[in-house]
Parts: structure tokens; sequence; C-alpha cells
């Protein structure tokens, strides 16, 4: 990768600003690069390129849109060895999980070429037979997309891709920590033809240069994923503005006495582990019923065990480092909380500094974890499975609704009535029966459940491009 695609892209070109914050490879606390750290002036100049382009894109044919889409995908495809080890390298995820997030990123794109051809709107019948009354969806214009670190491809792709395809033009701002995976996504839409303007990336301090798109008069709608603190500043900020707001999760895994109990440990491993934890549909904590915690707790000490902690690049290893300091003290907080208050561990729940950095947590395993513990209450974010008993189903649903997140929930029962009446009952956005919290495909809805502090709205296929589109209704009065 060349110096000049490190920077901002602002209005087709890459550039730099006089102050630069280090990305650093959570694996041995190395610099690998450095990025503006961009001012809100930096910001007015990107928002100015993306309302320059916004007309022309708008007006753009919804097929030549669709082809960019399908020409960015296979520019993600081409550059998919590089972008993986990139992500990998200053994220810390394992080569193998990067590759499969690049690899979705360009389904994302092809999945968004696909439905944007199919976006119609309506025509209705009105009470004045004199009257042809008909809707179409027309871009919000100017998007502000600000994403996290913990899937720094997928998620901004779940943006981008329908943002392109609906004629929006976009100003990206990414997280700090993994702002170079951002710069080689943006090499690839630049490599693909994008025009000038659509997409503008600009890395810097959210506070800064995300607060700075969030309230900028131009920019006419936001999407964000990241923690519900910021997305509580953000819709406070940007009161007014059309929002998609996905945030974070704590997600139980509810395993009945009647549950398949290696599926069950399967799920609840794989939802905390996956990413090292790092995710906000993991398994935020298992609520197992109190005949089976011995046996489920046996399963999962042996697939934590099963865990190679190490240099993501390796391909021996299976879980990486947690990204970052702040994620690092919480996991660690969290579990310390639990055991001070007498929760058991029964695996892991260390950090190791020896692998080559600070931020190394093992796998861990924790029983006797009781509602009010920290583990239970916040989004951990890192590989650790709690367990909490419930003696029946009443208690395991008032432990359910009890939940401040509502992103995603798991049930595992072989009594597909008892799964479906308490999917009923619990306000997440997903509820899976007898599979984990993560298990979601990309062209289907995700979002957080009303009146929980996982955020508002649905992205996953056509939901997206429906929350980037406006309806307008046009009328003709007909003569005669
Ligand atoms: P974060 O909220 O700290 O940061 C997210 C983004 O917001 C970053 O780009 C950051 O630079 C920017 N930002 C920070 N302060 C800002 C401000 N005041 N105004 C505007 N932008 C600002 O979150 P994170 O630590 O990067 O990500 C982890 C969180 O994201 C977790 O809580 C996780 O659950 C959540 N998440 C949610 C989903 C979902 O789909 N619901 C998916 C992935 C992650």
């Amino acid at each position: 990768m060349s110096k000049t695609e490190t920077g901002n892209y602002i209005g087709g070109r890459w550039s730099t600003t006089a102050e630069t914050m280090p990305v650093v490879n959570p694996a041995n606390g190395e610099t690998i690069a450095a990025v503006p750290r961009s001012s809100r002036e930096t910001v007015n100049e990107a928002v100015a390129a993306a309302r320059a382009a916004a007309f022309d894109w708008a007006a753009t044919p919804v097929f030549e849109r669709a082809a960019m889409c399908m020409a960015i995908a296979a520019a993600i495809d081409a550059g998919r060895e590089a972008i993986a080890h990139t992500l990998s390298l200053e994220q810390g995820k394992v080569l193998a999980e990067a590759r499969g997030e690049v690899a979705k990123a360009a389904d994302g794109f092809r999945l968004a070429a696909e439905l944007i051809k199919q976006m119609g709107g309506q025509t209705l019948p009105a009470e004045d037979p004199g009257k042809l009354v008909m809707t179409i969806r027309q871009p919000r214009g100017v998007y502000g997309v600000i994403t996290p670190w913990n899937f720094p491809v997928n998620i901004p792709v779940e943006y981008l891709a329908p943002a392109i395809a609906t004629g929006n033009s976009v100003v990206w701002v990414p997280a700090p920590s993994t702002a170079l995976v951002a710069c080689a996504l943006m090499a690839a839409m630049q490599s693909a033809g994008l025009p000038a303007g659509v997409v503008n990336l600009v890395t810097g301090e959210g506070a800064t240069v995300g607060d700075a798109v969030v309230v900028h008069p131009d920019v006419t709608a936001i999407a964000f994923t990241g923690s519900t603190a910021t997305g509580r500043q953000i819709a406070e900020r940007g009161a007014g503005k059309p929002m998609l707001l996905e945030l974070g999760g704590n997600g139980p895994l509810i395993v009945f006495e009647d549950a398949d109990l290696d599926a069950a440990a399967a799920a609840a491993a794989g939802g905390a582990f996956f990413n090292a934890g790092q995710v906000c549909a993991a398994t935020g904590f298992v609520l197992a019923h109190a005949s089976v915690v011995d046996r489920l707790c046996e399963r999962l000490v042996a697939r934590a065990a099963e865990h190679v902690l190490g240099n993501p690049l390796d391909s021996a290893t299976t879980m990486g480092p947690l990204n970052n300091a702040k994620v690092a003290a919480k996991v660690l907080a969290h579990v310390d909380d639990a055991v001070a208050q007498g929760a058991l561990l029964l695996h892991g729940g260390r950090a190791r500094p020896d692998m080559g950095s600070d931020l190394f947590f093992e796998p861990t395993v924790v029983r006797d974890v009781t509602p009010d513990m920290r583990l239970c209450r916040e989004e951990t974010f890192g590989p650790v499975v709690p367990v909490v008993a419930f003696q029946d189903e009443a208690e395991a649903l008032a432990l359910a609704l009890q939940n401040a997140y509502g992103l995603s929930v798991g049930v595992f029962t072989q009594d597909i009535s008892r799964g479906i009446a308490m999917a009923k009952r619990i306000p997440a956005g997903i509820v899976n029966i007898n599979a984990g919290t993560t298990w979601w495909e990309i062209h289907l809805p995700f979002g957080g459940g009303s009146g929980k502090q996982s955020g508002m709205g649905r992205l996953g296929g056509m939901h997206t491009l429906e929350a980037m589109t406006e309806i307008k209704m046009i009328t003709v009065t007909l003569p005669g």
C-alpha cells in the first residue's frame, strides 16, 4: 500500500494532516502506521465533497449504481488476502476470521447490487378519481457513517454498500484503532472507479470528527454502529436527523433441561470466543437450568481448553489479543468483580502479557454468576462465558426480561412451542431457537428491540436500503 493510501480520502484524493495518530498492532504493541488525526475543518471539506457529488450520484441510473457495487465486490475479492492481512494485523482477529470477514464484505456489495434492482415505489388509489398517486424512493442525501473496530470491514459495508446502491453520498468515520483497514477498503472502492466524492473517508478521534459529522447541517442522515454511550450522544447531538443506531448487546443464551447440551455448549462457546468475544451479539451470559449446569460447564470448559491463544497471523492460533486497552481493562474488571462476589472460575480468567502484549486474555468460563454481577448487567466484550442457574421457565423469562440490552438471544430446548413462546416474550431484535446469539445472515433483519439499550432501526438486506431512502409521494391531477 502506498503512503497516500493511508490518509483521508476526500473528493477522490488522498491527503493527510499535520497531526497523526498511531495504529498499533495489538499482538505486540508495535506501531504499524500513522493516520491523520483530522480536525472539524477536514470534516467540513469532506461534507462539501459529498454534497457536491450527491446530486449526480442520485441521478445515476440504478443499474449503473448496481454495476458499481459489483465492481467494488470484485475489487475487494481481488485484494482479499492483503485486506485480510491488514485486518488481522491491526484488529487482532485470527487470519481465518479476517478472510471470512473480507469475503462477506464482497457479498454485501453484491447483495446491495441485487436488491436495488428490486426496490420499487407504489401506485395508490385516491378518493378523488381525478388523481394519479405514486410513491418513489429517493436517497436521503449526505450520510454520516460512523463505525466501530470489532468488524471494521463488514460493519462499514453494511452501510456503504446500501448507501452507494441507493444513490446517497457518504462521509465515513472509522474507529481510530482500525483506520488502516478502512483505508484499504476505501482504496478498493477507488480502484473500482467510484466517482469522486461519493464516499469520503476521514480518520480521527470520534469525539472530534464523528461529532463534527453528526452536527453538520449538510449531513442529512446518520448510520452509526458502536457503544450505547456514544449512540446516546449521537442521538442527542443529531436530534431530528434520520438515524440507524446499532449499539451494544449482552444477550443471554437460555439452556433448558431438555436441550441438546453438546449443541448448546458449542453455540455458547462459539458465540463467546469468536473474534475473542468482541461481538455485539456475543453470548453475553448463559442462563442454564440448574439440573444441566454441571454437564454444560464440563462441555464449555472443554471448548475453552481447545483454544490456542497467540499471534493472529499464525495459522495455529484460534484466538488473538483484544483490540485495545480499554476493552481489556473492562474484561478483567468484569471477571474480577464476579470472582470477588463468589462466582467460580472454571477456566481462564487471566490476562496473558507473556503472550506478547497486555491485550491477550484467556478464554474464560465462570459459573455461579448472579444477575447483579457486572458480567450479567453490562456488555463485557471479551472471551468470557458466564453461567447463571435458573430453577424454572418463569425465572428464566424474568431474568431475560431484566436484561438492559435487547439485541440477540438464543434459546435451546427440544420443546419448540416453549421456544416460540419465549421468543415472542423477549424484547430483543433476534431470538434464535436452537442456535447461538450470533447466528445471522446479511440479508436478514438485524437490530435492537424497542425500549432497550441496543439501538434503533434495522439493517440487513432490503431493510438498510429502505432506511437509507425516503418515500416521496408524487400526485398528478389528470386532465379533464
Ligand atoms: P464506540 O462507541 O467507542 O466508537 C464507535 C465509533 O464512534 C468510532 O468510530 C468512534 O470513533 C466514534 N465516536 C466516538 N465518540 C463519538 C462521538 N462523541 N460522536 C460521534 N462519533 C463518536 O464503540 P467501539 O468501542 O468502537 O465499538 C464497540 C461497541 O460497538 C460495542 O458496544 C458493541 O456492542 C457495539 N457494536 C454494535 C453492533 C450492532 O450491530 N449493534 C455491532 C458491532 C459493535
